[in-house]
């Protein structure tokens, strides 16, 4: 039912003809995203829903629905493909979905560079990249369906990131067009660290318009699983093969059995009880990097060329946040925390986190290149049975020198991968003066910021701003 603080007839009306729909069945689809991987998160956002969802399909559109938004004083959440596994594209205080998904296409393509609407699903703008030989540096697991709107303002990194880093780092989001929510709404052009200010606010810092990405040499990339019997040694060999320099890799995943066991297309593949690294290797290094898994004893358990392996899709659809996903298929009660293990000694760390927490279930890490070396991302694979558990296991975690961001809960400090200084507060105040982006999810006074009920001691895993 339309909220009643809203006049959602006169916003209709002032649109003119924008693409909009207040059917109920709309609404509610487009409210949701994947939070409800969280158990936690599935109670937190019970019921929340937008009053109307506007499609807009030019600029001149997405203008006019920030200018009326602002008239109103109605809220505006901008939503892409809808994967967030935060809750983040789920609107706290009603109003406004902004559906981004109409407003696609290329805009420029360089040796170098892309730059795409923000409607625009990664995977079509990584397939016009790849027409030209080169390919996004990295993208979500998600990108058949993301937007590159949403994986810039909501996500973090994937496959990709064990050779460029994660989205924070510099050079990682080169341009980003903004839409402002002020009176007279304007269209910015934001460069280098200007760009990065919307970077994994939730939409709170502009309507994204555009986004142009650095590209990388499109590979024609051997999928492969190689098991060892012994975690520490998968650990190990993942590690020296993410930090060998002349070794061309795009993503480097590590289970700890028995989680291989727990995912359906590999439980026949992989041989008992042995924990296995997921990764993709450029066919010019291939012979090193098999080598290298032999003479350290490792198996090679399959090989082959991107979407053509035994397990029936992509292999990136088996690792970072699509790993729980299949587990969860076999194990519905498994969860994660999102811990960050900083380098230069990644391996020395993960034994301690192990040696703290690893009785809370199977390790899992995705490894990410940083200024201090290759880090880990992932915690223990465990099997949820209160927030008292999560909270001791976070608390393990950190004690044992883990950095740990809270992806329980919904808002941007909550969460905890974003450091906000006092310029992104002020950046925040010039582009939504009256609070109306996505409320809740980042204001600018934290008192004012949507309390969820479960705050964890979190750490920041932005190295820009300490935490
Ligand atoms: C199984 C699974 C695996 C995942 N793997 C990864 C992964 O590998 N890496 C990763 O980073 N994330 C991952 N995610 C999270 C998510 O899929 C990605 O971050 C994805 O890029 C989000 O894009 P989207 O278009 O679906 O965004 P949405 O979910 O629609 O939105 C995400 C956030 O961005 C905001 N937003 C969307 N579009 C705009 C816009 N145009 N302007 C301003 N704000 C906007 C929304 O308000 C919301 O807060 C995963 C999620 C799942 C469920």
């Amino acid at each position: 039912m339309t909220n009643p603080t809203y006049p959602v007839a006169d916003f209709m009306r002032d649109i003119g003809d924008v693409e909009v729909s207040d059917d109920p069945r709309i609404i509610r689809s487009k409210s949701r995203d994947r939070y409800g991987v969280s158990p936690l998160l599935r109670q937190m956002l019970k019921g929340k829903t937008a009053d109307v969802v506007v499609t807009p399909h030019t600029l001149d559109d997405v203008l006019a629905v920030a200018r009326a938004a602002v008239r109103h004083r109605i809220p505006i959440t901008p939503r892409g493909g809808g994967t967030a596994n935060y809750g983040q594209s789920v609107p706290l205080r009603g109003g406004i979905m902004l559906d981004m998904t109409g407003y696609t296409g290329l805009v420029s393509l360089e040796p170098g560079r892309v730059r795409a609407r923000a409607g625009t699903v990664i995977e079509d703008m990584e397939a016009a990249a790849r027409e030209t030989g080169w390919e996004l540096r990295m993208h979500p697991t998600t990108k058949k369906e993301a937007t590159i709107g949403g994986f810039v303002a909501g996500g973090s990194g994937g496959p990709g990131s064990v050779a460029y880093g994660q989205l924070q780092e510099p050079g990682n989001i080169l341009t980003a067009q903004i839409v402002t929510m002020e009176d007279e709404p304007r269209v910015l052009e934001l460069e280098g660290p200007e760009a990065f200010r919307v970077y994994h606010t939730y939409g709170a810092t502009g309507i994204v318009t555009e986004i142009e990405m650095p590209t990388a040499p499109a590979w024609d990339w051997w999928e492969t699983i190689v098991a060892f019997p012994d975690y520490m040694d998968v650990l190990r060999f993942a590690f020296d093969m993410a930090n060998a320099p002349g070794i061309v890799k795009k993503v480097m995943s590590v289970q700890e059995w028995p989680t291989p066991s727990r995912i359906a297309a590999f439980a026949d593949l992989v041989p008992d009880g042995h924990s296995i690294v997921s990764t993709m290797i450029a066919p010019q290094s291939w012979a090193e990097f098999a080598a290298a898994a032999e003479a350290r004893g490792g198996v090679i358990v399959c090989r082959s060329k991107v979407g053509e392996g035994p397990y029936g899709r992509p292999l990136t659809e088996f690792v970072f946040g699509h790993a729980l996903l299949h587990v969860r298929k076999t194990d519905p009660r498994r969860s994660l925390i999102e811990g960050f293990l900083p380098g230069p000694d990644l391996p020395a760390l993960v034994e301690k986190v192990r040696a703290r927490v690893g009785s809370f279930g199977p390790m899992r890490l995705e490894l990410l290149r940083t200024p201090e070396g290759i880090a880990g991302a992932g915690s223990p694979m465990f099997a949820f049975e209160s927030q008292e558990q999560m909270a001791e296991m976070v608390r393990g975690m950190q004690e044992a020198g883990a950095r740990v961001s809270n992806s329980h809960t919904s808002n941007v400090r909550g969460v905890g991968k974003k450091g906000l200084d006092a310029s992104d507060d002020a950046f925040k105040r010039m582009v939504d003066p009256y609070s109306l982006l996505n409320p809740g999810r980042y204001e600018v006074d934290p008192a004012s910021d949507e309390k969820f009920d479960l705050e964890l001691p979190t750490n920041t895993w932005d190295e820009r701003v300490a935490s």
